[in-house]
């Protein structure tokens, strides 16, 4: 089909055949979509929001990482909408210990303007030959008898529209409602997933009148009530990314009047101007267990590629786009859409980040049962830098003298420095038991088995809630 003739298609919503259909045009999406595309395959791109909105995401528009990112969009294309790259640590605001850490963020971070870099993500995919159909609201998923998803239909503008495609990747975000409506019986796919899973989050953009001082800093503070924070993120030196969000295990918090009521105590928001604001829910859990079902994979959000402490999923939702896409090409390539060949996705997930998610998530795990002001106590006196490996990297080595003298300083905090010393031993070995993640679909049961166990020592360790 020519360019012509596939905009008027786009403008008349007529049902479209290609080989791939991905649904959503976030970063997921675009990263899928793009990369298929480059090898020549024919790529349509569903999404709900109209051409202007799409790209308009809930987000702190903290991007880490980028300078690595999958190559299928140039990062040429996506550097003009980093507002900020002077920004290179953490500063925690602890209140109830009077205490700001600052704490080094290992790797490139910048904050983004983050509805320019969704236009240019999409521009991106747009460039390599994807095509993208706004305003087209996915409602179901079509399968065959035998179980393949082989396509989804569509409400655009009122008027049904069907696309089949030989695979559908859902990169439709958080809670997908593709997931609700594919019969999953047949396959690994994993359907342990359920609300207390999320994190609920809500942001501002607000102009404030003269420049703040931490615009090298990402700012955080926990919320007055458990497993939650605020986060200050500088867009600019005058333009800041405000916003807060709390485990759904949780009783709600009223989070637009709570955030209000930060602002309203920092100085420098006085007199400050909201320009924007936009709520979601955000996957704060361990990765899926497999993500493939036979036609068929879930990238991003919508497969728990997230760092479930910090809430980024800017990167997983990249590189999980590529890794699913990379075997979509396989796939196309020689006409086997089984799971076995969409398996090594799922691998190279585990082995980049995933297994990393998984032993971080114990830690957020311990934090729903953990009393908040003693663990920021703690933290108050732990060393910034070995804070900073361990909400990066899922574990870290504290040297002795390093130990004692935080010892020292922690006093009155030691029960939970054992519990958490507890903890890191269960996180451990979770990423050595990730680290063994199956080859095949064949090895999920037993390797699930094991994990399982595995979670049993966490809840006892941490005395939290089953979470799975
Ligand atoms: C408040 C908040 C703050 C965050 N802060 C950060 C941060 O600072 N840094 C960071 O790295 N990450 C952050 N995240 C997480 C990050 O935004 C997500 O992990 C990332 O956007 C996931 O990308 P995605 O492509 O998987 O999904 P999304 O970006 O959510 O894209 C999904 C797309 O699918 C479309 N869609 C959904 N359903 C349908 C349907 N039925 N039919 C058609 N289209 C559909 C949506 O409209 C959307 O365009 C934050 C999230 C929230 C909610």
């Amino acid at each position: 089909m020519s360019t012509q003739e596939q905009s008027a298609a786009t403008a008349t919503s007529e049902p479209r055949s290609p080989d791939v259909v991905v649904v959503g045009a976030g970063t997921a999406g675009c990263y899928a979509a793009a990369t298929v595309a480059r090898e020549g395959y024919d790529v349509v791109v569903l999404e709900r929001k109209t051409e202007t909105e799409a790209g308009h995401i809930a987000c702190g528009d903290a991007l880490k990482g980028a300078d690595a990112f999958p190559e299928a969009i140039p990062k040429s294309k996506l550097e003009p909408a980093f507002t900020n790259t002077g920004v290179d640590h953490g500063r925690f605001e602890i209140p109830q210990e009077d205490t700001v850490l600052e704490i080094p963020v290992p790797g490139e971070l910048a904050v983004i303007d983050r509805w320019e870099y969704g236009r240019r993500i999409i521009e991106g995919a747009e460039d390599t030959g994807v095509e993208f159909r706004y305003d087209t609201v996915v409602k179901n998923v079509r399968q065959a008898d035998d179980g393949r998803v082989t396509g989804v239909d569509t409400i655009r503008k009122g008027d049904p529209v069907t696309y089949e495609a030989d695979i559908v990747i859902d990169a439709a975000g958080s809670l997908s409602v593709l997931q609700d409506n594919v019969d999953f019986s047949d396959s690994t796919f994993d359907t342990n997933v359920n609300y207390s899973h999320f994190c609920s989050a809500y942001r501002e953009i607000v102009r404030v009148e003269e420049p703040v001082e931490w615009d090298d800093a990402l700012v955080f503070k926990p919320t007055e009530r458990a497993a939650g924070y605020l986060w200050y993120f500088p867009r600019t030196d005058t333009e800041i990314n405000a916003g807060l969000g709390f485990q759904m295990t949780e009783e709600p918090m009223k989070l637009v009047a709570d955030l209000k009521k930060d602002l309203e105590n920092r100085a420098e928001f006085e007199g400050a101007k909201v320009e924007d604001k936009l709520g979601a829910a955000l996957p704060t859990r361990r990765p899926y267990d497999s993500a493939v079902h036979p036609g068929y994979m879930a990238v991003g959000d919508a497969a728990g590629h997230v760092n479930p402490t910090t809430g980024g999923g800017i990167a997983g939702a990249a590189y999980g786009g590529k890794y699913a896409a990379d075997q979509a090409i396989e796939a196309l390539e020689t006409g086997d859409f089984s799971e076995a060949t969409f398996w090594e996705y799922n691998e190279r997930v585990m082995e980049h980040f995933g297994a990393r998610y998984a032993a971080l998530d114990v830690y957020n795990i311990l934090s729903t049962a953990i009393d908040v002001d003693d663990l920021m106590g703690l933290l108050a006196a732990m060393p910034g830098d070995k804070l900073a490996e361990a909400l990066y990297s899922g574990s870290t080595d504290i040297g002795l003298k390093l130990k004692l003298e935080s010892l020292i300083k922690s006093r009155g905090h030691w029960g939970t420095i054992w519990n958490l010393y507890q903890t890191k031993r269960c996180a451990d070995d979770l990423l050595a038991h990730y680290e063994q993640y199956p080859t095949s679909p064949e090895g999920l049961a037993g390797w699930q088995d094991r994990r399982d166990e595995l979670m049993e020592n966490v809840y006892e360790t941490t005395g939290a809630e089953p979470k799975y």
